[in-house]
């Protein structure tokens, strides 16, 4: 256990420090950027010890896996991102353990969510997630297109139980995440002229760290980087 320990705690560092350079190269400060560490896949004595290391936020994205490790953990109070694809049916679960959903892409989520807030009688933090594929009939990845997120954003701030703060996205595959990141922010922008609170930008990921806070992300989440390569997809 302590081997353990002690290569997550190296990990953490290295991460740490790549966030520093890269805020410092930025002309930010290090404290701008909130470390989400994706624990998904990996046990809750992991959980245990990323808080023992100081760890405050963590990420999960899938509901079950999340809520059972979320109870395991409860008395290290923690801030629960919820970062994966969301089932309209399974919403209101979600919210009843998650502090922040980062993967809020269509209204359809938001009356579960709200209610799911109000039965655990807390305010759950927002962010809409943002397609940034180029060729978004590609199949490609999770999110609302650029165009709708005003909308989006609107619906959610209008939501009794949620707080907009932001907005999500993951880079396109295969593609330089700068453009990417780059357009994020403008987006961001736009939101914050909805809801001027809302200032959270969450992108960046093991690969992309340095593109994300480079351009302006106020959240990373990493995993592999930090708990190492992910067991295969039982
Ligand atoms: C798994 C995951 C991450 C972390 O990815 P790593 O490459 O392991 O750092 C970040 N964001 C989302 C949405 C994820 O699903």
């Amino acid at each position: 256990m302590s081997g353990r320990r002690d290569e997550l705690a190296g990990n953490l560092a290295q991460v740490r420090a790549r966030i520093a350079d890269a805020a410092g190269r930025a002309g930010r400060s290090p404290e701008e950027v909130t470390l989400t560490v994706v624990t998904k896949f990996f046990p809750a004595s992991d959980v245990r010890l990323l808080a023992d290391l100081g760890v405050r936020h963590v990420g999960e994205n899938r509901h079950q896996e999340a809520e059972a490790k979320a109870a395991e953990c409860a008395d290290l109070g923690l801030t629960w991102h919820f970062i994966g694809g969301l089932q309209s049916n399974k919403a209101a679960a979600v919210a009843a353990y998650a502090d922040v959903v980062e993967s809020v892409d269509r209204a359809k989520l938001l009356r579960g969510l709200s209610s799911g807030a109000h039965q655990r009688d807390h305010v759950v933090d927002v962010l809409v997630q943002v397609s940034l594929d180029t060729d978004p009939g590609d199949g490609g990845r999770a999110g609302v297109p650029p165009v709708d997120v005003e909308r989006l954003a609107e619906q959610v701030a209008a939501t009794e139980g949620l707080r907009l703060r932001g907005v999500m996205a993951v880079a396109p595959l295969g593609e330089d995440p700068l453009p990417a990141f780059a357009k994020l922010a403008e987006i961001a922008a736009s939101v914050r002229s909805i809801e001027p609170s809302a200032t959270w930008i969450s992108a960046g990921m093991s690969g992309d760290l340095e593109a994300a806070v480079e351009s302006g992300a106020t959240h990373v989440r990493i995993g592999s980087a930090v708990l190492g390569s992910r067991p295969a997809r039982r």
